[in-house]
């Protein structure tokens, strides 16, 4: 602040007494206070007139003017210049009326006869100083005003009898009343909540109010000093003589104004979000239930239909030429197809909705691995690629639900291969990895672009190949990721385009349990 004073000070003396003011002005010229102009009138009314015109840095106010006295000399030197400050020049016999001016915003007060010029000097400084800190607090208190009165959202200014003492317009569009209606009511008055209205007492001393949320986290704010946020309730309240039940949801947050706690109760009407959220949950519910159902229905008339199309197949029904043989193989095959896709659904459904739940049990892994491998060899040699598998030795046994596991590495294979050229390769590795087990499927495929790799989890994404028709739905590996996920675990994915991908899947060990 030292560096404010080095602009040359304009200062203004009003003082009627000749002898005072000289001085005055020689212990400001002794003074270390860089001086640029000491201007010295001897009333008010001149004072006024000087200041109208000029830019100064401090004015000495003598409190016994000729043509004014005591703090309506403040008052006026206040109005005029209200960002200069002002040093009151009192008398032995009215030092009492300088404290009050001081309590009136005046920024000092010197008595007559007992001013050297350091104590001069220190006294401008300081007054300089607390003038421009309090110019910051006021600009700072006026965009606080303007940010309260112009947020969308309610807000209450409350103490800590639950008088509400500011509201802003979104408050009183809230509960269509002017704000002097408003103000100095208990909150619940203000709002219009129907329990307090009911009560003579008003809010905070019914029965129900008691229990009401607003004024739990209203009193819980005042007592803990902490902010409480996002408490939702739904008052009953009455505007324009309707009763109604908006969904609230409230942010209280203390704050202290001139020495005295209040909170700052904001309120938002969050009644659309709500109905939206219930239909959305409505519809959700009921687009499951409809997927559930239709693909149960669809299952099994498709199990009897696999059945037949089987044992016309193994020719119990009588000779098939192989013509037949070759529709019939291509129908079992569509069907299996058609199967899994409805497993999928149904599977993916029961992990969206939570629902579905883990059959856990200890595991060898080894048993689990080799199982894997003998089920995708025969795929795999049929694709023309090598299928390897590698285990660590001593894998702990591991907790996990084994069907759901061999779905999770049924899927990642199956991809590999799905996805992976003639002649390439396709390795199946498990390890144990710190506190997890990780199992990995690499393939020396056609890799996944970069910018896709984040999207492949998503239900029903898939790559696209133009010129390339690869068969699926896309649900695997939203399965797969849901399974980990339900497991403790995670699944990571690293690919390179034309060189091939690595999914991993980590489920942790915890003692050897995830
Ligand atoms: P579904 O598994 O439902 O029959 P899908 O295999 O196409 O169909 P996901 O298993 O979910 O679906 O895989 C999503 C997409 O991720 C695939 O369509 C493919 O584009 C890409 N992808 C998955 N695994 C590999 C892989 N090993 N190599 C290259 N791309 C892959
Ligand atoms: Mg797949």
């Amino acid at each position: 602040m030292e560096s404010n004073l080095v602009k040359p000070l304009n200062i203004l003396i009003v003082e009627d007494d000749m002898g005072d003011t000289k001085l005055l002005h020689r212990l400001l010229h002794q003074s270390a206070l860089p001086i640029s102009d000491v201007k010295c009138v001897e009333r008010l009314d001149m004072a006024l007139g000087f200041l109208g015109k000029g830019d100064f840095d401090v004015v000495f106010l003598d409190l016994g003017l000729p043509d004014s006295r005591g703090i309506d000399s403040v008052s006026a030197v206040n109005a005029k210049a209200p960002d200069v400050p002002i040093i009151v020049l009192s008398g032995l016999d009215d030092a009492e009326m300088g404290v009050t001016a001081v309590q009136k915003g005046v920024e000092d007060y010197l008595v007559k006869g007992q001013v050297d010029s350091d104590l001069l000097a220190r006294a401008v400084r300081y007054a300089i100083e607390r003038r421009q800190v309090r110019k910051i607090l006021d600009r700072k208190q006026k965009h606080l005003e303007a940010i309260f009165d112009a947020i969308p959202i309610g807000m209450l200014l409350v103490d800590e009898n639950l008088i509400v003492r500011r509201v802003n317009d979104t408050i009183r569009q809230m509960v269509h009343k002017d704000y002097l209606e408003i103000i100095n009511l208990r909150i619940g008055n203000a709002l219009r909540c129907i329990n307090s209205t009911h009560d003579k007492k008003g809010c905070g001393h019914s029965p129900a109010c008691q229990l009401c949320p607003m004024v739990k986290a209203i009193e819980s704010a005042f007592k803990s000093q902490q902010p409480i946020r996002k408490v939702e309730f739904r008052p009953m309240l009455k505007a324009n003589g309707e009763e109604i039940t908006p969904w609230l949801s409230l942010c209280v947050v203390p704050t202290e104004i001139y020495g005295q706690k209040h909170v700052v109760v904001a309120i938002d009407d969050i009644t659309a979000r709500k109905e939206t959220e219930k239909k959305l949950k409505e519809t959700t519910e009921m687009k499951s239930q409809f997927i559930s159902t239709v693909s149960h229905e669809l299952r099994t008339p498709l199990t009897s239909i696999k059945e037949g199309v089987a044992i016309v197949l193994d020719g119990v029904a009588g000779e098939i030429n192989e013509k037949q043989k070759h529709f019939l193989d291509l129908a079992s095959r569509n069907i299996s197809r058609l199967a899994a896709l409805i497993n999928d659904v149904l599977d993916f459904q029961k992990l969206d909705a939570g629902k579905m739940k883990l059959n856990l049990q200890e595991n060898d892994v080894r048993q689990v691995a080799e199982e894997i491998y003998e089920t995708m060899i025969l795929p795999a040699k049929n694709k023309g690629l090598e299928l390897s598998l590698e285990l660590d030795e001593n894998l702990p046994k591991v907790t996990f639900d084994r069907d759901r596991i061999i779905q999770v590495l049924t899927n990642l294979v199956s991809n590999a291969i799905k996805f992976t050229p003639q002649a390439g390769q396709v390795r199946l590795s498990f390890q144990k990895q710190n506190d997890e087990l990780v199992i990995r499927v690499s393939d020396t495929g056609m890799g996944i672009p970069k910018e896709e790799l984040p999207k492949i989890f998503e239900r029903f994404y898939r790559v696209q190949w133009p010129g390339k028709e690869i068969k699926g739905t896309g649900l695997g590996l939203a399965i797969v990721k849901k399974i980990a996920i339900l497991h403790g675990g995670r699944i990571e994915v690293e690919s390179k385009l034309d060189h091939g991908s690595t999914f991993s899947v980590f489920l942790p060990l915890i003692d050897g349990h995830p």
